[in-house]
């Protein structure tokens, strides 16, 4: 007899889309102000996507658009999900120094709690930049005061990765869990299965396969994430861009939405924070 169904957790890093890591060297941060922001109103359909759906998730919050949107932190916080930080200023934790990541993880920790009045437990380094080089990011989470990192994605990319590292949750430091994010094991190596840019390039029905897997053969909990500009086909077109980074933004925008609604069907799904930590979230206020 199989057990009850595995409650797995779903992740948002809410940014918007011309903070994406891919495009840095095409948007210089002092521009971001001039872009068009859509963050709010894709943020807003998310909201709603899962309440329809009534789902709680963990909202990974960029500083920078929290102290741009404050209402939309007391929105997420209102109906009842996680509010954790992925920074303030999205850069990759493998290109700043101690101080300046430990600056920016303060930061971001102090105007999410200031705005939300809740304490924030969990971070998401930006494009999971925390690998074999800079470990020491760790103890300035820690210091920071985080319970839980999500910031780990055990397989072999171009921009990020540490393939060797534990595919489920272990301790790092003492008092912080790393959370990374899932990977499939398959013919003796691991392969993305947890959300981003592969869940919009694969077929619908392997993404589902690749997570039942780990929720079957690895009786464990997945973490999927996604973006609030994955949702947007309409987001401008970022000119002269190279190829690669064109088709990985924004291939299959069209069907993220559609294909999120029959993931939060077919799967249980929670906050991180309830599957990892063992909160209890039923006393979260959902304020209308
Ligand atoms: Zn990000």
């Amino acid at each position: 007899m199989p057990g009850p169904p595995i409650t797995n957790a779903l992740t948002i890093d809410v940014e918007d889309y011309f903070q994406v890591s891919a495009l840095a060297p095409y948007i210089p941060r002092d521009q971001w102000h001039l872009r068009e922001c859509r963050v709010e109103r894709n943020v807003e359909r998310i909201l709603l996507m899962l309440e329809e759906q009534q789902t709680r998730a963990t909202f990974f919050t960029l500083g920078w658009i929290a102290e741009r949107y404050p209402h939309l932190v007391r929105c997420i916080v209102d109906a009842g999900h996680e509010l954790a930080s992925h920074g303030y200023g999205h850069q990759r934790a493998s290109e700043l120094s101690e101080a300046d990541f430990s600056a920016d993880v303060g930061r971001a920790k102090k105007l999410l709690e200031d705005l939300s009045g809740q304490q924030v437990r969990g971070y998401r380094a930006p494009s999971f930049s925390i690998g074999e080089a800079n470990l020491w990011a760790f103890d300035c989470l820690q210091e920071a005061g985080y319970c839980y990192s999500s910031s780990i994605y055990p397989i072999r990319h171009d921009h990020y990765g540490m393939p060797g590292a534990p595919r489920f949750a272990h301790r790092v430091r003492c008092g912080l869990l790393e959370l990374p994010v899932t990977t499939a094991r398959l013919f003796d190596r691991n392969w993305p299965a947890s959300g981003g840019g592969y869940f919009r390039l694969l077929p619908y029905a392997l993404s589902r396969w690749l997570l039942q897997k780990v929720n079957q053969l690895d009786g464990q909990p997945a973490i999927f994430y996604f973006h609030p500009w994955e949702i947007d086909a309409a987001q401008p077109r970022i000119a002269g861009i190279s190829a690669k980074t064109r088709f990985r933004h924004y291939v299959n925008l069209r069907y993220t939405e559609g294909r999120l609604k029959r993931l939060l069907a077919d799967f249980n799904w929670g906050r991180m924070d309830e599957v990892f930590l063992g909160a209890d979230i039923s006393a979260a206020v959902v304020r209308r």
